[in-house]
């Protein structure tokens, strides 16, 4: 399918590997030019000389941290009229309820709730103004069902959610839509360091640890960057217009619910 996208520009945040790295591929495969963001400069670099290499678009890369206000000028400097932004970041450390203070639900709420709201608030007028815009947040399936050791994710991701149900609604009619992408368990190196976690609290092994996790998707597996990315794209095509303001988990069936 063709998805309409060709020669747009686009902005993906944390995308030197996993699922900013899947979404940043499919974008590109699609036809458009890239800023890609992340930490480490290295492997930002390495990823971007394969996406140049592999689909032609150009790429400009910003090393920085987009979770603070002196990196996120810089990502958004760089980014300047994009027309497609995905937001991502990493993910809030694991622990339990009762070990969280407020500096730790500070740093998740701005990691994870307030950076993608920034990012929406400097890019989105400008889609508005040109009649056209497509926002993708990487949020997670602990939105629709809580994971009891991920409890600064749930709280910062339900805040996100909450707001981009509301502003999606006010400016779809300037031909933007925003939605959010919730990934399931993808193999990733955050699944990883999950997996790990849990192998050390469990006392038991890695490989326990990853099967024990498989068993409970009914795809019998964990998601690919790829496909996540098949789906970003998507959401951000021509074709998606009339996607306003959705959750679309993406979970090999995990989540066991009816809608
Ligand atoms: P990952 O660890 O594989 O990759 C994270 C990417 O983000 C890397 O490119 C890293 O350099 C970049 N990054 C991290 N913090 C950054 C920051 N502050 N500024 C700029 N770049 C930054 O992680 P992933 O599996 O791709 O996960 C992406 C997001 O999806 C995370 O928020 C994670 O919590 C969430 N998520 C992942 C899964 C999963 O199974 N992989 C499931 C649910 C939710």
């Amino acid at each position: 399918m063709d998805l309409g996208i060709k020669g747009r520009r686009g902005l993906v945040c944390a995308a030197s590997r996993g699922l900013g790295l899947g979404c940043a591929r499919a974008l590109a495969e699609a036809g458009v030019d890239l800023v890609i963001n992340a930490r480490g400069k290295e492997a930002l670099m390495a990823a971007a000389e394969a996406i140049r290499s592999d689909f032609g678009v150009s790429v400009t890369v910003v090393a920085a941290d987009v979770t603070m206000s002196e990196g996120r000028a810089e990502v958004l400097e760089a980014a300047g009229d994009v027309d497609i932004l995905v937001t991502n970041a990493g993910g809030p450390p694991p622990g339990m309820w009762h070990d969280w203070q407020r500096e730790d639900f500070i740093a998740a709420l701005d990691a994870n709730m307030l950076t993608p709201i920034a990012l929406m608030t400097a890019l989105v007028p400008g889609m508005m103004e040109r009649g056209w815009g497509r926002v993708v947040n990487i949020t997670s399936q602990s939105v629709k069902a809580p994971i009891a050791v991920l409890g600064l994710s749930n709280s910062a991701r339900a805040g996100l959610t909450g707001y981009v149900a509301g502003t999606a609604r006010q400016v779809a009619g300037k031909g933007v839509t925003i939605n959010n992408l919730l990934p399931g368990i993808h193999a990733t190196d955050r699944a990883d360091a999950l997996d790990k976690a849990a192998a050390e609290s469990q006392g038991i092994t890695l490989d326990e640890a990853r099967a024990r996790h498989v068993a409970t998707i009914p795809a019998g597996r964990y998601g690919t960057p790829d496909e996540f990315g098949a789906a970003c794209a998507f959401l951000c095509s021509r074709h998606a217009g009339y996607i306003v303001g959705q959750n679309i988990l993406l979970d090999g069936g995990a989540i066991n619910v009816t809608i």
